[in-house]
């Protein structure tokens, strides 16, 4: 529990409710392919045309007449840049939600090569929540419907991959649902999900 002394808070005032990276990736990643060939089903569904062909000439937004491998090459560029505004969309809702920009931190996990965004201070569970939803929902679902409205195939690939990549994400929402009222929680450093922060906490210094 060293790594709580980062936040300032008494290792007694927290109860941990995070599942450990590894665990999300072993029990979750059904969950993760599934929000990640979800909307290129549907799009196959509604549009008759095969995803995979990365080009849509009926769409009113085929604004990509290259060959392959530009297409492709642009989409993992713009994935990359994704997920720097996933990381950055999570901080922007700390910040919404009461932390100031000195008690945020980011990194990446090495062994799960996963960036994260981390508020050291804790927030209500509901400003928590919201900041938890926001790339997903921004850079993610919102994207994959208009991809699905316009036919637009290379916004619904990365749509597609900004949702699938949220299933930590969606997993913390889950953990959140279960939790009565609008308790104070304190966000996990290392693992998918947060503290339980106990109400009058006493700070460690
Ligand atoms: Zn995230």
């Amino acid at each position: 529990m060293t790594d709580t002394h980062v936040s300032g808070l008494n290792p007694d005032d927290l109860t941990d409710r995070s599942v450990p990276m590894d665990e999300v990736a072993r029990r979750l990643w059904w969950v993760q392919i599934l929000m990640f060939v979800l909307f290129p089903i549907v799009y196959a569904l509604i549009w008759q045309d095969n995803p995979l062909r990365l080009y849509n000439a009926d769409a009113p937004t085929a604004y990509l007449p290259f060959e392959f491998p530009i297409p492709q090459l642009l989409l993992i560029g713009t994935i990359l840049v994704g997920i720097i505004i996933h990381e950055g969309l999570h901080a922007f809702g700390f910040m919404l939600g009461g932390a100031k920009v000195r008690d945020i931190q980011f990194g990446i996990i090495l062994e799960a090569l996963a960036p994260y965004a981390h508020s050291r201070v804790p927030l209500r569970a509901r400003s928590y929540a919201f900041a938890v939803l926001l790339p997903g929902l921004l850079t993610g679902l919102i994207p994959s419907l208009l991809a699905l409205a316009l036919g637009d195939v290379w916004l619904l690939w990365f749509g597609s991959f900004m949702f699938g990549a949220a299933v930590g994400d969606a997993l913390i929402l889950y953990l959140l649902t279960r939790e009565s009222g609008n308790p104070l929680v304190l966000d996990h450093e290392s693992q998918a999900g947060y503290y339980l922060v106990r109400e009058g906490y006493t700070p460690a210094k």
